[in-house]
């Protein structure tokens, strides 16, 4: 099937270009951006003039940050296009519901994707937990902003989430594999004073599951979850792409190569059954984070 790709940036050329590349199931046939480009690649500008240019392209994937993405998305599943959103799948969950049911009113498929959902331990860590009782969980999430969003102001204005961008990655790992739901009961985050986005924030969940994201950790990078059951313990680590139960490794590795090439088998699933997937779990912890969260001022951040 023929995809076009929006918004071509850092995800983009590190993950989705490489991704399809390798898939049985797509051809990269065009692109979208205002600068971006990919080799050997028709590449549009505009939105509009790809619509109109290339109705043979059914399925568009959007790649650039969540808060310009709402009207591409719009005017793809207007035209009758299947569309794929990287994560998070809007900068408000009330643009994603009306994406949801413009969908369904079109009749084509629309995927939120979920990256850190298709690590290699999360499968296993869900069928481990089905039945058992978490009492405790805890998640690590400590990255260096500098590293993974080079310049990026995007990440501090509104609608960019802040430290929720990494941070929402575990909490849908968090809400696909718990087996029983959780909800926010408080949280603390750290606003730069000269940014409208928190770098850190500390939340505490019911059930005993409690959150910690950072932007600011330099050197090695943490994407840890910890869990206590009735039953033993598990652990994720890198990012959910090594499970470890009571202490011992199970599955797994230390990268994420497996992840986009997932997502796009799942979206060739999807457009080939007429289906779509939009779970926003992740996003409604992250609304309840800005909702309840108390706001500590910390030092200015430059890039
Ligand atoms: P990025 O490189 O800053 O942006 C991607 C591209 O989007 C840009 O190169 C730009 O291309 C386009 N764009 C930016 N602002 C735009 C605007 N106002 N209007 C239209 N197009 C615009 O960001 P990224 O790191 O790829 O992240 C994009 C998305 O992927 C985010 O939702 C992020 O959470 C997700 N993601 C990122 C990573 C990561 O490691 N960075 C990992 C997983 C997921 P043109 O200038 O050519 O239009």
């Amino acid at each position: 099937m023929k995809i076009a790709l929006a918004g071509i940036g850092k995800i983009a050329i590190d993950q989705h270009v490489p991704a399809i590349a390798k898939s049985p199931d797509w051809e990269l046939a065009a692109t979208i951006s205002r600068s971006g480009k990919v080799d050997g690649v028709e590449a549009f500008t505009d939105i509009d003039i790809f619509l109109d240019a290339r109705p043979d392209v059914t399925v568009v994937s959007l790649c650039m940050p969540p808060q310009p993405r709402y009207p591409y998305a719009e005017k793809a599943l207007r035209a009758g296009r299947h569309v794929m959103l990287e994560k998070p799948p809007g900068q408000t969950l009330a643009e994603v519901h009306a994406l949801t049911a413009l969908a369904q009113e079109m009749g084509v498929s629309l995927y939120a994707t979920w990256h850190s959902r298709m690590a290699r331990g999360v499968v296993g860590a869900k069928a481990w937990l089905a039945g058992k009782t978490v009492t405790k969980a805890h998640i690590t999430w400590r990255e260096d902003v500098r590293k993974w969003h080079p310049g990026q102001d995007w990440v501090f204005t509104p609608g960019g989430m802040g430290v929720f961008d990494p941070g929402i990655n575990a909490l849908s790992v968090l809400t696909e594999i718990l087996p029983a739901p959780v909800h926010l009961t408080a949280a603390t985050l750290e606003f730069p004073e000269n940014r409208d986005t928190p770098i850190a924030a500390a939340l505490t969940f019911s059930g005993g599951v409690s959150a910690e994201f950072d932007w600011r950790q330099e050197g090695p990078q943490t994407w840890d979850i910890d869990m206590e059951t009735d039953e033993g313990t598990l652990a994720l680590r890198h990012g959910g792409n090594q499970l470890w139960i009571d202490g011992r490794e199970v599955a797994g590795n230390s990268g994420i190569d497996g992840e986009y090439p997932a997502l796009y088998a799942v979206m060739a699933d999807l457009v080939k059954t007429g289906t779509r997937d939009v779970d926003l779990a992740p996003m409604v912890h992250v609304a309840d984070a800005f909702s309840l969260g108390r706001r500590v001022t910390t030092v200015p951040f430059l890039f």
